[in-house]
Order: C-alpha cells, then structure tokens, then sequence
C-alpha cells in the first residue's frame, strides 16, 4: 500500500467544478448539518447573484456548475438562475443539490434540459413517502442522481432499508454519503455495524476508485478506501479545481486557505496543483475524483 503513488477516478478530465451555495436557508434543520442556516433570505442575495453570474460567465474554459445552500430551491432567483445558467456556452453541466422538500408540482413546472442534473439529498430525518413519488417523476425526466446521507443511529436502520430497496427496484442512481464528525477533526462518522452490514449488503454495485503504483492498477470501493484509510494524502500534489462560492459571494479552491476572496477578484481557474495539508483524511473529494500525486 505505501507504494502507491497515484490516483485517479474517473476520466482525468473532469471538469472544474464552481459549487455555489446560493443561500444559507431550509426548510429542515438535520442534526448534523454544517451550514449555517438562518431563518430568512438576505436581501442581498439579488445583487450578489448578479456580480456572480458575471464573472462566471466570463470564465474562457468550460466548467460544470452545483447549486447548492441551504436549499438553492428557496432562493427567490432560482428560476432565473438556472435558465441563465442553461444558457451559458461555458457551462456544461449544471448540478442541482437540493432536498427535494419542494412539492410535485414544483417540480413538473420545472425547466428541463439535457445540461441539467437533480441531485437530491436523501436525509433520514426527514424521509417520508411522499419521496418515492418524486423520485419516479424525476428519474423519468431528468438525469437524477441522489446522494444517500448515511445516519449514525440505528433507530433509522429500518427506514434505510427502506430507501435502498426503493432506489434499488427504481434502477435510480445513486451515491453513498457518509457524515464527517464535525466535533472530532472532521474524521469520518464512526458506525454501529448494523449499520455498516445494510450498506454493504445493498444490491448496487459500489463505484470503483483507482490507484496506480508505477504501471500498476489497483482498484477498490469507496468503502475499502475509508475503511482501510487509503484517503490520506498529506504532502501529496493534488490537482482538485473545485471551488465553492458561498452566499455573499465569497470564492475559495478548496482545500486553500489562503484563496478566499471576493468574487469580483477572482482572476480564473488555477492550473497550479495544491499540496494537501489535510491531516486526518481527505474531506474534499469524496470519491476522490481529482487526481493525486506523491512526488518521490
Ligand atoms: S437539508 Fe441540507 S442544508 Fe438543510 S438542514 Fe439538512 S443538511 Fe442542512
Ligand atoms: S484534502 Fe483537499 S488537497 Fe487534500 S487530497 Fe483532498 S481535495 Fe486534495
């Protein structure tokens, strides 16, 4: 294993990726949520959305955008937002992160467009029937893709179950989320081993991630990668080009502490590869879709 020198999923070449958090509203409030939510919208959310469609709209590559929040649904552009975004040329895919709250016929009156992707987020906290409705309406007319937050109590194993025999018998695509321990150096959750049996025995296959050494391939599923602690990469080279823009219009390269800035600064998509400071285990990159390097 210490061999290992690089990795890569997916294609190399991935987009860069802007993910913008248009509002720090919801509707829920889950237990382990990080955004700090507030009640009401900004006022300035407006403006600010003007100056960030701008200056993104000026970016002379091509890049894949994620609407997120809070939830990106409440915003009061939402609408306009997206259809701006549809109609970028640099843009080429657009990600919506929502909670799929939103009722039916929100989502029928919906625009829909071979850019767009609806990711909803599956909390257990808040899972009820009237989700599965949505679900077959999305599957059938957009490109769905959901993320699975995976609970650390067992008193939601059944309901679990329950949403995996759904997505399984829907033929829905979808992603396991495990939560990060926001009190514990944001290490991943640790959990019960009911828990862990029902993810493992689900029918999907899970995503394979690759690592080369020299001319060697090695490929293992997220799960051995978390459990075996393959998502340490301090000191390595790290080619991630994910930037988040939050609600007031402040932009960072993840993982860059030193790159916040307002958006009206921000002078373009950095070729530059970071060094991972990151200690305890990339947080960043999930599925570990940017590639990485150790230098010898
Ligand atoms: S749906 Fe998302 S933003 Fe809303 S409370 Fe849950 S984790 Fe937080
Ligand atoms: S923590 Fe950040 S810099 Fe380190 S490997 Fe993950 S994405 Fe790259």
């Amino acid at each position: 294993m210490e061999k290992i020198k690089y990795i890569r999923q997916g294609d190399k070449g991935k987009l860069p990726t802007f993910a913008w958090k248009i509002n720090n509203t919801c509707q829920y409030r889950c237990s382990y949520c990080f955004v700090d939510l507030e009640g009401e919208e900004d006022p300035q959310l407006s403006s600010i959305k003007k100056l960030v469609m701008l200056k993104l709209k000026k970016i002379d590559e091509p890049f894949s955008m994620e609407l997120l929040g809070g939830e990106p649904t409440l915003h009061p552009d939402y609408k306009d937002i997206v259809e701006e975004f549809i109609g970028f040329n640099n843009v080429k895919l657009l990600n919506i992160i929502t909670n799929l709250k939103k009722d039916m016929s929100f989502w029928e009156d919906h625009i829909k467009h071979p850019k767009l992707v609806i990711q909803p987020s599956i909390h257990m906290e808040y899972l009820d029937k009237a989700l599965e409705e949505k679900l077959i309406y999305l599957n059938n007319n957009y490109t769905l893709m959901c993320n699975l937050m995976i609970h650390y109590d067992e008193k939601y194993n059944e309901k679990l179950k329950w949403i995996l025999g759904v997505l399984s018998d829907l033929n829905i695509q979808y992603e396991i989320s495990y939560l990060y321990d926001i009190n514990n150096n944001k290490e991943v959750m640790e959990y019960p081993t009911s828990i862990k049996e029902i993810v493992a025995n689900r029918d999907k296959p899970q995503a394979s991630l690759k690592f080369f050494d020299e001319d060697k391939e090695y490929n293992y599923t997220v799960d051995e990668v978390y459990n075996n602690n393959l998502h340490h990469f301090l000191g390595w080279k790290c080619n991630t080009k994910y930037y988040t823009i939050d609600h007031k219009g402040y932009i960072n390269r993840v993982c860059d502490v030193n790159s916040t800035q307002h958006i009206v600064l921000f002078k373009g998509i950095s070729k530059i590869p970071l060094t991972c400071a990151q200690k305890s285990g990339c947080i960043c990159d999930e599925y570990l879709e940017w590639e990485k390097w150790k230098d010898d």
